[in-house]
């Protein structure tokens, strides 16, 4: 028997994140695994006590798990280091309170675990029932749905369709068209470094702070010098560290540097960065020093974001059928480690407002969301 509207669940694109309702996730990944071997480690600080609800208590006294070094429980105020690159000095430290530093591979394995995600299932297109004929008038009928189309020639119907699918996001381009919905792009770029070292290298790379230290560079750069996992705490030389040095470079300079192709893979980002990282002071110049000159987990990125509070960034969410959550929704810099505390945001006030009001239509429930949502990193980040 045919499912009515109501009783269809919300389709969620993207799998970083979830909540506890009834949904379907659907993920471009064919597995959990990170692609290209790339992971980060993701600080999640004032957004924590949102996800403790959100994966509920059982769940969340296993959070440590998941994080960076799950030998050590999570202070209640940890203190991180804010170093000049260029003289080595601590200029301050950051209080951090609740700083529960994931593994973001570790993370999303374990959020996946009592989920129900459909894997290799690349969003391409959308569609709504016939019954809405423009969106804003249909108030959210009960008769409406939404469908996602995949890659694969399948599709799924839902109520409602969340699209948490990055910053880079599908559904962004789907509801506002490609050129309203384009990163705005930054004249900062980085190169991200995973790497393992010897024992006593490790152990030296740890000793400012066990997880983070933040770097500062006056001649225009900033890093960050993070371990990414050190499970085996017996084994300094199984740790893994992520790090990454960014720069000034304009659009035009990024450009010129894509349109020269070849002239800039892997090898000639990594003696890039390597040069820059002269400019540093230990602990960055070390690192740097270090690592082999083929080392292949490095990863060149050029930085965008997009404000979903400009008017022109408004979309028509389809009487509430559909809307961002995330990066697709605010997609910001990496440099303040706030991306992953405001998609926890975004997914309690949706879960929030679907269970609290479940017998208002989803236009309203939608709408109160964005509102919402388009606040939010105005607010925080200002
Ligand atoms: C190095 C680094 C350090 C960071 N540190 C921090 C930090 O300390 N604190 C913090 O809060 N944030 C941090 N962030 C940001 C944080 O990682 C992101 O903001 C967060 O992961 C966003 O989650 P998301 O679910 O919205 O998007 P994503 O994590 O990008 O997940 C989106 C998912 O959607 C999938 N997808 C994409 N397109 C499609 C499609 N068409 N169909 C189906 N699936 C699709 C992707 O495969 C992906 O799995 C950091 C980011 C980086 C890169």
């Amino acid at each position: 028997m045919e499912q009515k509207p109501a009783e269809l669940p919300v389709l969620i694109i993207g799998a970083e994140i979830q909540a506890n309702i009834a949904y379907k996730v659907f993920e471009q990944d064919p597995t959990p695994k990170p692609r290209n071997a790339r992971d980060w480690a993701i600080g999640c600080h004032w957004s924590s006590p949102i996800l403790a609800s959100l994966i509920g208590e059982e769940k969340w006294a296993r959070i440590i798990e998941t994080q960076t070094d799950p030998n050590v429980p999570t202070k209640e105020v940890d203190a991180c280091p804010v170093i000049n690159g260029k003289t080595g000095e601590i200029i301050r430290h950051v209080p951090l309170h609740s700083f529960y530093r994931v593994v973001r591979s570790r993370f999303r394995a374990f959020l996946a675990e009592d989920v129900d995600v459909a894997w290799g299932k690349k969003l391409v297109d959308v569609s709504y029932s016939s019954s809405d004929s423009s969106g804003e008038e249909d108030g959210g009928s009960s008769s409406s749905t939404v469908t996602a189309h995949f890659a694969d020639g399948t599709s799924a119907a839902g109520r409602l369709l969340l699209g948490a699918d990055s910053s880079n996001s599908r559904v962004r381009t789907l509801l506002l068209g490609p050129e309203r919905a384009r990163l705005h792009r930054l004249s900062i770029a980085a190169t991200f470094i995973n790497c393992s070292f010897p024992r006593e290298q490790a152990l030296y790379l740890r000793r400012t702070h066990p997880l983070v230290n933040l770097i500062v560079h006056p001649d225009g750069m900033m890093g960050m010098l993070a371990a990414l996992d050190c499970a085996d705490a017996a084994r300094p030389e199984t740790w893994r560290f992520a790090f990454y040095i960014s720069w000034r470079t304009s659009p035009a300079e990024q450009d010129a540097e894509a349109a020269a192709g070849g002239r800039w893979g892997r090898r000639e980002r990594l003696a890039q960065v390597k040069e820059k990282s002269r400019a540093f002071a230990d602990p960055m110049r070390s690192a740097y020093a270090w690592m082999p000159d083929d080392l292949e987990t490095v990863y060149y990125t050029p930085n965008g974001n997009w404000d979903p509070s400009m008017p022109d960034h408004k979309w028509d969410n389809h009487g509430g059928r559909i809307t961002l959550v995330g990066d697709s929704a605010h997609p910001m810099t990496y440099h303040r480690g706030q991306g992953l505390n405001h998609a926890i945001d975004d997914a309690g006030h949706i879960v929030k407002l679907l269970a609290r009001q479940w017998d208002k239509p989803l236009s309203a429930v939608v709408g109160a969301y964005e509102a919402e949502m388009r606040r939010g990193p105005a607010r925080r980040c200002a």
